[in-house]
């Protein structure tokens, strides 16, 4: 009798719990593309062809390895375009006596998933996702109790649950946490290692090939087209990173520099996230680098935590409070997103910087996602709808698990404090210590206000003003509100006017 094993495109590893038990005479593997999930966003096209190619080629390993997989490719006359219509032609074809998939990554598909035994009238087994490495069952626990689920008490759990950078039951070195030696700036002379860069092979060419022809109308470049789609070109990625950059990651994890998108950040969350890579391998490799005395501890701690700490606790809060996260609105914030992260123009250096290199490489790293856009954004008061939606579309690592714990609860304090004990909130000083950005820009800032000055400067302080009601106890925001009553009432007015004008300005699409 034939099971049919489905794998999505984000489950992409022979050790996924759908495959444990496969009987290779017997049971059929089931891959589809369909068009519902590359349009349902228009995801940057480099995030598709990432998908595809991977699928295609991890297709194609476990052929060589004498699994019976089916392969529905995107251009297939047949396809019919959706998980629900492709499960049900699978079903028609091989009249299997039951359906075996891991959990679906994503609350929406999941839900597609649970669907299945009902409409198909087969047994349907989902599957825990064992590319975690803390259960929801596990996460659920971790939080009874506690009025707050604060990130950092996550982590050091899971740093002894999996023995990972510990001495005699110590944190190594004597502390968890070394992000305050981590805020190094970057000026000067550089040069960082360049990025990862595979060769583009005949299915990659396939893929960009189909997607300049189908998604052209999406965001983003197809090419050049440099990523891992395979799990020997995505270790090589990692190596890579370990060897060359892993050493300066903790120093200059919050740094930014113009025209320098990768510096030294690991680029390897794509692949984690899509399977090519799993969590536990780069850690207990990142860890060996440490104890073979290769990189600083403050460099494996604190690339380790980002692993260990935040991905998985970020996928914990996602499915805690799914269905209702996606709509929280705290700050109830109201505004359009500006034109300008579509690729309009504007003379904030920072922003275009930022947004040009996310349309080229798909990608951004975690500083410049936070303290430059997003803070943007949670200053401007953009609705947290259209903000969610705006990073599900652009960046390649994107799912919904990740994307929107970090958008609605780091970016947007949208979750009310749940994530984040305070708003990322930041004036342009931060930018200008963390960056080279401002040198090159059309405002100035060290300008408070007029129409010259840094918008972050203004914008900064009008949040405080236009929130207060709502954030004005909050204990970790006690020293901003100090300084604000100290204010004059004409400083006040200087910044609500500019405030007042520079956001007027985005919503009439003019040039800001
Ligand atoms: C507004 C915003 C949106 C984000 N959207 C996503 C997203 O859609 N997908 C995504 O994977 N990450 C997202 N992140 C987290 C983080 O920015 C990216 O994981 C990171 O920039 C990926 O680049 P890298 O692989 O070079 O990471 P590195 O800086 O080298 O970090 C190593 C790894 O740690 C993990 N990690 C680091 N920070 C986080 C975090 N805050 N949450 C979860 N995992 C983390 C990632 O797997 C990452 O690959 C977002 C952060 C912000 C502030
Ligand atoms: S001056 Fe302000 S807007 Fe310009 S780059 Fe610096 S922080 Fe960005």
């Amino acid at each position: 009798m034939t099971t049919l094993r489905v794998i999505f495109g984000d489950q992409l590893n022979e050790s996924i719990s759908s495959l444990s038990g496969t009987d290779k005479d017997n049971d059929i593997i089931l891959f589809f593309e369909v068009n519902e999930e590359a349009t349902y966003i228009k995801h940057h096209k480099k995030k598709i062809i990432l998908i595809f190619s991977a699928m295609r080629h991890f297709a194609k390993e476990l052929s060589e390895k004498n699994y019976a997989v089916h392969y529905i490719k995107i251009d297939d006359k047949e396809n019919t375009g959706s998980f629900h219509g492709e499960v049900q032609r699978a079903i028609k074809h091989y009249q299997p006596q039951n359906i075996i998939l891991t959990e679906p990554s994503e609350y929406r598909v999941y839900n597609e998933a649970k669907r299945w035994a009902n409409d198909f009238n087969v047994a349907v087994e989902i599957r825990s996702d064992n590319r975690f490495l803390c259960s929801h069952e596990t996460f659920k626990q971790w939080t009874q109790g506690r009025k707050q689920l604060r990130m950092e008490f996550f982590y050091r759990e899971m740093r002894k649950q999996y023995n990972i950078l510990m001495d005699n039951g110590q944190p190594e070195g004597g502390k968890w946490n070394y992000d305050a030696d981590n805020r190094k700036p970057l000026k000067g002379q550089l040069s960082v290692p360049d990025t990862y860069h595979s060769k583009t092979d005949a299915i990659t060419k396939n893929v960009i090939d189909w997607v300049d022809a189908h998604y052209s109308d999406h965001f983003g470049s197809s090419t050049p087209f440099h990523f891992a789609v395979t799990h020997k070109q995505a270790s090589q990625a990692l190596n890579q990173f370990i060897d060359e950059r892993l050493a300066s990651f903790g120093d200059y994890q919050d740094a930014m520099v113009q025209n320098e998108p990768w510096l030294y950040h690991s680029h390897i969350g794509f692949y984690l996230n899509c399977g090519l890579l799993l969590p536990l391998q780069c850690i207990n490799q990142v860890e060996q680098a440490y104890r073979q005395n290769k990189v600083p501890l403050n460099a494996a701690e604190g690339f380790i935590r980002q692993i260990l700490g935040w991905r998985e606790y970020v996928r914990g809060i996602y499915w805690l409070k799914m269905p209702g996260y996606e709509k929280t609105n705290h700050l109830n914030a109201q505004r359009k997103l500006p034109g300008f992260f579509w690729g309009e123009s504007t003379r904030m250096n920072c922003i275009s910087q930022c947004i040009s290199e996310t349309h080229e490489n798909a990608y951004a790293h975690h500083i410049q996602r936070l303290m430059v856009l997003g803070n943007f954004l949670l200053l401007a008061g953009i609705d947290p709808d259209e903000v969610n939606h705006w990073y599900m579309i652009v960046y390649a690592d994107a799912f919904q698990w990740v994307e929107l714990p970090n958008v609605s609860g780091m970016v947007l304090y949208a979750d009310g404090g749940l994530l984040s004990s305070k708003p990322y909130a930041a004036s342009g000083a931060y930018i200008n210590k963390m960056s080279d950005y401002c040198k090159g820009c059309h405002y100035k800032v060290s300008k408070k206000d007029g129409e010259l000055a840094c918008p972050f400067n203004y914008l900064y302080w009008n949040f405080f003003i236009k929130n207060k009601a709502t954030l004005k106890n909050n204990p970790r925001l006690g020293m901003s509100y100090r300084t604000l009553a100290k204010m004059s009432d004409e400083k006040i007015d200087l910044i609500e006017t500019d405030s007042e004008r520079f956001l007027n300005a985005i919503e009439a699409n003019a040039l800001v």
